[in-house]
């Protein structure tokens, strides 16, 4: 939280009410005063002005410092609503969470994002509609909504631009659309930032300062923190590790490369290698599930964990090849946390550890040591969880911008 640069009034604002979100436990006035290098009476002034408004509220009392326990403080859950909007590959997957970011109510959804955007985000619209009324509330209750997409996305313009798995999307104005038709301010990012964002937040990797997240889907993508900052690069394409060449001559990516990660160990690729072991009489459980197209990573995964050796193999393998473009991450960025999360990651050490033993062999000595791989604790809503950190981002922007 040191990377907003000068210290305007309304710079003290937004980054002292990060500090009352993101400091586990909440923060004391005194303690802020330290933080944001200003008085007590100029943070006085601020936090009357947030308690006045409703978005910061006092909770318990801290530990004594000497002679007195401080008063803590804390964003104020009620103040609003927020939305989480994760659109996968083949999944959508929604939160409606209080200013805590405490879930209120979720739906999840099989979606296909390769049909048309138009027809895609009449169901995304469907699905917000279908949740807010379980949750009795109304469109005009949320604050803002944060949307996840698995594509490179330009953040200032609000779309994506030559998305390998949803190639119908290049251009299409995805944020602006939703927030015309929604009436509410929109924020749009890459899945897997958001991810790392919902991890570092609110999951596996809370208040690490250099966290990568690697999101394991139909596609594999990145998202790295830097201070609770997403990194992405000056196209937004920073973290697209499913593009590594990992094997020459590997087979052909969705992106028009051959041998890249995403090729040999996305959900695609790991559902493929099911249904041709299944084709070859291999003896697996997966034979069962009938026609090759019904055999999909999640389901590769499940038999992995039922103790199916072949579907095991599969998911090891799958590991190996995600481990080497780990280490490579891990030589290049340093984190001291690499946080495994989608759909097949919930499978847990079968996966985590080929990836740990490859990073253990190729990534130099001192950033091996320094860094924790861990499965994602938010699991399956990681993404839509970082989603409504970045809706909540959106909001104290525009709530502080004067
Ligand atoms: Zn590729």
């Amino acid at each position: 939280m040191s990377l907003y640069g000068f210290n305007g009034k309304s710079t003290n604002k937004r980054v002292g009410l990060d500090l009352i979100r993101f400091t586990p436990g909440g923060i004391s006035r005194s303690e802020l005063a330290r933080q944001l290098n200003l008085t007590r009476a100029a943070v006085t002034t601020i936090i009357n002005d947030f308690i006045d408004d409703g978005l910061v509220r006092e909770t318990g009392k801290g530990p004594t410092t000497g002679r007195r326990r401080p008063i803590l403080l804390e964003i104020n859950p009620q103040r609003g609503y927020l939305v989480g909007v994760d659109l996968g590959a083949t999944h959508l997957s929604l939160l409606v969470t209080d200013f805590a970011a405490h879930v209120v109510n979720e739906l999840e959804t099989p979606f296909d994002i390769r049909r048309n955007p138009e027809e895609c985000l009449q169901k995304v619209d469907g699905a917000l509609s279908e949740t807010l009324a379980k949750a009795q509330l109304r469109l005009e209750d949320m604050t803002a909504i944060g949307v996840g997409v698995p594509g490179p996305v330009e953040a200032a313009a609000g779309k994506v631009i030559a998305p390998p798995i949803m190639p119908g999307w290049h251009n299409y104005p995805i944020r602006s659309v939703l927030q015309e038709r929604w009436g509410r301010p929109v924020s749009l990012n890459n899945d897997a930032e958001l991810g790392a964002l919902g991890e570092w937040a609110q999951g596996a990797g809370r208040a690490e300062r250099y966290l990568a997240y690697i999101k394991v889907g139909t596609g594999i993508g990145a998202g790295m923190l830097l201070d609770g900052k997403i990194y992405r690069g000056v196209s937004g394409c920073a973290g697209e590790i499913g593009h590594i060449a990992i094997r020459d001559n590997g087979p052909l990516c969705a992106c028009g490369s051959h041998g890249c990660l995403e090729a040999l160990a996305g959900g695609s690729a790991i559902a493929a290698k099911a249904a041709a072991a299944v084709k070859s009489g291999k003896r697996t459980q997966l034979a069962s599930l009938g026609s090759a197209g019904e055999i999909t990573a999640m389901s590769v995964a499940h038999a992995a964990r039922l103790g199916d050796l072949v579907a095991q193999q599969i998911i090891v393998e799958a590991g190996g090849y995600l481990g080497i473009a780990i280490a490579s991450l891990i030589n290049l960025f340093n984190p001291s946390m690499v946080v495994i999360g989608g759909g097949v990651a919930q499978i847990g050490d079968l996966l985590l550890n080929p990836i740990r033993q490859v990073v253990g062999e190729r990534s130099l000595r001192s950033a091996a040591q320094a860094v924790r791989i861990s499965a994602a604790v938010l699991g399956r809503r990681s993404t839509s969880m970082g989603a409504v950190v970045q809706a909540l981002n959106l909001a104290l922007d525009e709530m502080t911008a004067n």
